[in-house]
C-alpha cells in the first residue's frame, strides 16, 4: 500500500475523538479528510437550502436524511482521482449508507481499505460532548474546562461551543448511535475490515496505538 492513497473510515460514536485522530491521520497518512460533519457545518455557514434543511435534523441530534447525505459526501468523493485514499469520518453511519457507499466505489474504482473503529465506554462520551469546543479556523475539537480561555491551543483561532452538543440531543445522538450505526460495524466486521482501538487516555496514547495498528496493517 503506498502512502497517499489508503481510503480509511474512521468510526466510533460521538464523541469517540474521531476528528482529533482525522487530524493527525490526515497528514501521516497524506491523504484528504472528509468530514460529513463538517460538510454540514460549511452548508450551514453558508446559508445554502441543504445547510438550512440538515441544521433542522442535527440541532436536534438526529440523522440527516440517507438521499441528503450521501449525495453531499460522493460529491466530494467522486472529485478525486480514482487511484486516490481519502479519510472518511462520519460517514457512512447508517448501514444503507455503508452499502451505497461500497457500490459507487468499486464501479469507480476501488472499496475502503480498513475501518478504524475507535472504541470509548458510553459514560466516557457524555462528560467529554459536554465539555467539546470547536475552533472556527482549524476546526480541531478541543476539551475545556469552563473557566479556561475560548482560544484554540493550536492556532489561537476563536472557539465556539456546537449547538448540538446540549444535553438533549447529546443523548439523542447516543441512543441514534446505538440503533442504526451499530449496524455499519457488523456490515465492516462481516468483511473483516475492522482494526479496534482503545480510545481512552490522552490523546497522544491513543495517537500512537492508531499509528502502530495501521503501521502493522500497512506492513503485513
Ligand atoms: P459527532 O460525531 O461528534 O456527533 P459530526 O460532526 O460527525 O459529529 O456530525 C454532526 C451531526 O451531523 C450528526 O449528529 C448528524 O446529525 C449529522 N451527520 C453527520 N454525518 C452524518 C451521516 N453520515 N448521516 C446522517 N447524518 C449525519
Ligand atoms: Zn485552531
Amino acid at each position: 500500500m503506498i502512502m497517499g492513497s489508503v481510503r480509511l473510515v474512521l468510526f466510533g460514536p460521538p464523541g469517540a475523538g474521531k476528528g482529533t485522530q482525522a487530524l493527525y491521520l490526515r497528514d501521516y497518512l497524506n491523504v484528504p479528510h472528509i468530514s460529513s460533519g463538517d460538510l454540514f457545518r460549511y452548508h450551514l455557514q453558508q446559508k445554502t437550502p441543504l445547510g438550512i434543511q440538515a441544521s433542522e435534523y442535527i440541532n436536534k441530534g438526529l440523522l440527516v436524511p440517507d438521499n441528503v447525505t450521501i449525495e453531499i459526501v460522493l460529491d466530494k468523493l467522486l472529485d478525486l482521482h480514482p487511484t486516490d485514499g481519502f479519510l472518511l469520518d462520519g460517514f457512512p453511519r447508517t448501514e444503507y449508507q455503508a452499502r451505497i457507499l461500497s457500490e459507487k466505489l468499486t464501479t469507480k474504482s476501488k472499496d475502503i481499505d480498513k475501518v478504524i473503529y475507535i472504541d470509548v465506554p458510553i459514560t466516557e462520551l457524555v462528560r467529554r460532548l459536554s465539555n467539546r469546543y470547536i475552533c472556527s479556523d482549524c476546526q480541531a475539537p478541543l476539551q475545556l474546562n469552563p473557566s479556561e480561555p475560548k482560544i484554540c491551543s493550536l492556532c489561537g483561532g476563536e472557539l465556539y461551543q456546537r449547538s448540538d452538543d446540549n444535553t438533549d440531543s447529546v443523548n439523542t445522538r447516543l441512543d441514534v448511535y446505538q440503533r442504526e450505526t451499530i449496524p455499519v460495524l457488523d456490515f465492516y466486521r462481516s468483511q473483516d475490515l475492522v482494526i479496534t482501538i482503545d480510545g481512552t487516555g490522552p490523546i497522544d496514547c491513543i495517537n500512537k496505538r492508531v499509528q502502530r495498528h495501521i503501521e502493522t496493517w500497512l506492513t503485513q
